[in-house]
């Protein structure tokens, strides 16, 4: 259906504002303008590029300008709306056909020999050492670069928010999707209920989990939102609204006032764990159920609350010091974990679960006074949180 597109807003007018930052990485970034933006656009299938020794992988060159290659339009609407933002961005540079940036890394999917019809020559019978090969020069460096950037605005006291940018293709196997947007999520609808919302009250053809769904364990948002509790959100566009640049950027700032009033509506974020610790490859072979693993996830800590108490010589400032967190943090964490299941706490409500004991009898029994070495530790690790 065709539909006037809004014009250009007025953060993109004249010169694009953002910093691209072009290394030989496998990734690109833009930096944040806004340095406080919680939001951190990924784009994992940004771009169609491979480096020069791949060649063409064997294929036709004109399959590179399909969605074989890359998402189309992607790339460019996460440009502009990193932009528009202010906000921190990482794309991949690279294309898909070399790695699946969206998969974990032994994912049997991660490179792939067979796409939509046709044989990748360059992938096919590929063999173990090429793959380790693809994953270290790749696929490692594109999640560290996001990793980072969480980590470094964690650093700034920040709970990131991340929205993965994707296109889906208007045909599917005979099929005509009629969505214009996708809404794809996990467990963590924080942020993917509001923006169908929003998405529907502006008038577009909204898919809930359409054309995919987002439960696949270990891509992308999986690994970077569900598992770090961060809230998270994956955009799929038609990419008939998204097919060159300018139809692209214009798409960008069609959606940024939907997208931040979507952010608006989810509130400030928080972290918020949805899903049982990730298996990784030494423990995915074990047979579990997820109540199971929740069993031993609560039998862990319970143990590690139970030496805290029984260790009453170690102090919370070398905690702090050390570690980052103290008792006080675990208190307030089970206290923020009732919150979320409806159950109010006071802070020391809570912290006495950890404690064992209400805090100020603890404090009054055990807690020693700060030598000035340990206060002056305690400022210089969080001056951050001053
Ligand atoms: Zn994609």
């Amino acid at each position: 259906m065709a539909r006037a597109l809004s014009t250009r807003l007025p953060e993109m007018s004249g010169a694009p504002d953002y910093r691209l930052n072009m290394t030989g990485a496998p990734f690109e970034i833009v930096t944040a303008t806004h340095a406080d933006s919680p939001l951190l656009f990924v784009c994992d299938h940004a771009s169609n590029a491979l480096p020069a020794a791949y060649g063409t992988l064997g294929l036709d060159p004109a399959l590179f300008g399909t969605h074989i290659a890359s998402d189309i339009g992607a790339g460019e609407v996460t440009r502009t709306l990193a932009a528009a933002f202010g906000a921190r961005a990482v794309l991949a540079r690279w294309s898909r056909l070399l790695t699946d940036l969206n998969r974990g890394a032994d994912d049997p999917t991660l490179v792939m020999q067979l796409s939509d019809g046709s044989l990748i020559p360059g992938n096919a019978g590929i063999n173990r050492a090429e793959i380790e090969k693809r994953i270290e020069s790749f696929h490692a460096p594109y999640h560290a670069a996001i990793a980072g950037a969480i980590a470094a605005m964690r650093g700034r006291d920040i709970v990131p928010v991340i929205v993965s940018m994707h296109s889906f293709t208007p045909v599917w196997r005979a099929f005509r999707r009629p969505w214009e947007i996708g809404i794809l999520w996990d467990r963590d609808g924080r942020l993917a209920q509001p923006l169908i919302a929003e998405f529907t009250r502006a008038g577009f053809v909204v898919g809930d989990n359409e054309p995919y769904s987002g439960e696949l364990e270990n891509d992308c948002l999986y690994r970077h939102g569900t598992m770090l509790g961060l809230p998270h959100v994956l955009i799929e566009m038609r990419q008939d609204l998204v097919a060159d640049d300018a139809a692209a950027r214009a798409f960008a700032a069609r959606i940024k006032p939907v997208i931040e009033r979507g952010l608006a509506a989810m509130g400030t974020p928080t972290l918020k764990f949805t899903r049982p610790l990730a298996n990784g490859p030494l423990t995915s072979g074990v047979g579990m159920d997820e109540r199971t693993r929740e069993q031993l996830e609560a039998a862990a800590f319970r143990r590690l609350v139970a030496h805290l108490r029984a260790h009453t010589d170690v102090q919370n400032i070398d905690l702090m010091n050390l570690a980052g967190f103290c008792r006080n943090c675990l208190g307030d964490w089970y206290r923020e974990a009732a919150a979320e299941k409806g159950i109010t706490l006071e802070k020391d409500q809570a912290r006495e679960i950890v404690y064992g004991m209400p805090p100020a009898e603890w404090k009054k029994r055990y807690q020693k006074e700060a030598s000035q070495e340990q206060q002056a530790a305690f400022v210089k690790a969080h001056k951050t949180h001053s």
